[in-house]
C-alpha cells in the first residue's frame, strides 16, 4: 500500500509582496535650469489568495516550513515612472477548503470552484518625490519606501463536499458497494486515493451527477479519535444524505447500525437527523438468511428507508441507486438558496489605532498603521525622517508619547526600530 496519506489539513506561512519604494528625482531638461520633482511611485506587492479548484483533490502540495510569497512591486522612476505592480500568488486547493489564520482575521470556506479570499494583502508602494512637492517646497528629496506586505500563518482544512456520504462499520462492503454503484454508469471519475482515504465515486445522470464519499475507518470510539474515524468523521458534515450500510449476513445487524448512529449523535447531533438510507449488504451470502420478517420488522422500527442490496451480484442496486437520486434531490430543493455572488472575506484594512507602552524604560508604540509608517521611512534622510514626525503628530503618536512620559532621548521601539526621542 503507498505510504502517502491524504492530506486534509496544512499550516502555511503566506506574504504579500513588498510594495516598490518611490524615488528621488528631478527633471532634467537642456536649458532649463532647475527641473521640478519627477520621482515616480513604487508599484504595490502583489496580494496571496487561496482559490478553490475542483481539479485538485487534496493538500498534498503544501509543505509547512515554506514560505508561500507573493511578487514584489517595483520601484518607481524618474519622469514619473510608476513602479510595475507584483503578480499575485494564488494558491488552489480543493473545492471544500477551510481558510483560517491564526489572528482569527482571515476565515473562509471555500465551496465552489473559483471562490476565493485574500490571505495577505500586497504593500503599497511607496510615494515619489514628486508627490511631495508643494508651493513651500518645490524641491523634496524625500520618497517613501514600499509598504512590507501582510505576512501570516493559515491553516488550511479540507472537508469534503459530496452528495452522498458512505458510512458504516469495517467490512460492511462500503467500498465495494461504492464501486458497484459507479460502474453501473460508465464515466466514472476515478481519484487517486488510497484506502485510508475517503474514496470518491461519481454516479452519472442524464442531466446531473451525484458525486458520493466512502467514509472509512468508522468504529466505536471513532468521536474520540479511535482508529481513523474522527480524521473523517469531520468530512461527513458536508454531505447531504448518509447511505448507512451495514452486513446483512450478521446476526447482529441491528446492534451494528447502532453503534454507528452512536458514533455520528456523539460526533455531531446535527447528524444523525440527516436524512438515511440503510442498505442491507451481502444479501447474496448465505448467512443472510436469518433476514426473516422478525428481522426486517426490526430494521423497519429503525423509521428509514431500507434497501436490501448485494455489492457482488447487483441484486438491488438499481432501486438504492433510485432512492439516493431522489433523497439528494429533496435534500437540495430544501436547502436555501445559495447566493449569487460568493462572499470574499479580506483581511481587515489597516487602521489607524496605536498603543503605547512603558517596558523597562523603552517606550513600545504598537499599531499596524504607525509600524508600516516606520517601515516606510528612510532614516537616514533628513526630510524623510521630519516627514515621519510630522505623520506621527497628525496620528497623535507624538502627543501620547509625552503623555505617556517620552522626553528628550528617550529611547522610543516601533515596529522593531529604535528611536532616541528628541
Ligand atoms: P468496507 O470496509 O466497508 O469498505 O468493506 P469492503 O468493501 O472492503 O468489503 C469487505 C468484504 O466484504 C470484502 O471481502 C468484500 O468482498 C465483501 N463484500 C462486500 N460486498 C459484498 C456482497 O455484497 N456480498 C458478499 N458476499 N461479500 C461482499
Ligand atoms: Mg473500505
Amino acid at each position: 500500500m503507498p505510504a502517502t496519506r491524504f492530506v486534509d489539513a496544512v499550516k502555511i506561512d503566506v506574504a504579500g509582496g513588498r510594495g516598490g519604494s518611490g524615488i528621488v528625482s528631478f527633471r532634467r531638461e537642456k536649458y532649463v535650469p532647475n527641473g521640478g520633482p519627477d520621482g515616480g511611485d513604487g508599484g504595490n506587492g502583489g496580494n496571496v489568495l487561496i482559490v478553490a479548484r475542483s481539479s485538485i483533490v487534496d493538500l498534498r502540495a503544501f509543505r509547512r516550513g515554506r514560505v508561500y510569497r507573493a511578487e514584489g512591486g517595483t520601484n518607481g522612476g524618474g519622469s514619473r515612472k510608476h513602479g510595475a505592480e507584483g503578480d499575485d500568488l494564488c494558491l488552489e486547493v480543493p473545492v471544500g477548503t477551510d481558510v483560517s489564520s491564526e489572528d482569527k482575521e482571515v476565515f473562509a470556506e471555500l465551496l465552489e470552484e473559483g471562490d476565493h479570499v485574500v490571505v495577505a494583502k500586497g504593500g503599497r508602494g511607496g510615494l515619489g518625490n514628486a508627490q511631495f512637492a508643494t508651493s513651500t517646497r518645490q524641491a523634496p528629496r524625500v520618497a517613501l519606501k514600499g509598504e512590507p506586505g501582510q505576512d501570516r500563518t493559515v491553516t488550511l482544512e479540507l472537508r469534503l463536499i459530496a452528495d452522498v456520504g458512505i458510512i458504516g462499520l469495517p467490512n460492511a462492503g462500503k467500498s465495494t458497494l461504492l464501486m458497484a454503484m459507479t460502474a453501473a454508469h460508465p464515466k466514472i471519475g476515478d481519484y487517486p486515493f488510497t484506502t485510508l482515504s475517503p474514496n470518491l465515486g461519481v454516479m452519472e445522470f442524464d442531466d446531473h451527477v451525484i458525486k458520493m464519499a466512502d467514509i472509512p475507518g468508522l468504529i466505536e470510539g471513532a468521536h474520540e479519535g479511535h482508529g481513523l474515524g474522527h480524521e473523517f468523521l469531520k468530512h461527513i458534515q458536508r454531505t447531504r444524505v448518509l447511505l448507512h450500510v451495514v452486513d446483512g449476513s450478521l446476526e447482529d445487524a441491528p446492534n451494528r447500525i447502532g453503534t454507528i448512529d452512536e458514533e455520528l449523535r456523539l460526533f455531531d447531533p446535527g447528524l444523525a437527523s440527516r436524512p438515511q438510507i440503510l442498505a442491507v449488504n451481502k444479501m447474496d451470502n448465505p448467512a443472510a438468511v436469518h433476514m426473516g420478517p422478525a428481522f426486517r420488522a426490526d430494521l423497519a422500527g429503525l423509521g428509514r428507508p431500507v434497501a436490501e442490496v448485494s455489492a457482488h451480484t447487483g441484486q438491488g442496486i438499481g432501486d438504492l441507486v433510485k432512492m439516493l437520486d431522489q433523497s439528494v434531490a429533496e435534500a437540495k430543493s430544501s436547502e436555501p438558496a445559495r447566493p449569487q455572488r460568493r462572499v470574499i472575506l479580506r483581511p481587515k484594512p489597516v487602521d489607524g489605532a496605536f498603543e503605547v507602552m512603558l517596558d523597562q524604560g523603552i517606550f513600545e508604540v504598537t499599531g499596524r498603521a504607525v509600524e508600516r509608517v516606520a517601515q516606510q521611512t528612510e532614516f537616514d534622510n533628513p526630510e524623510s525622517v521630519s516627514l515621519f514626525q510630522r505623520t506621527l503628530d497628525r496620528m497623535g503618536v507624538t502627543r501620547a508619547l509625552s503623555d505617556a512620559g517620552a522626553r528628550s532621548g528617550s529611547t522610543v521601539n516601533i515596529a522593531g526600530i529604535e528611536l532616541e526621542w528628541q
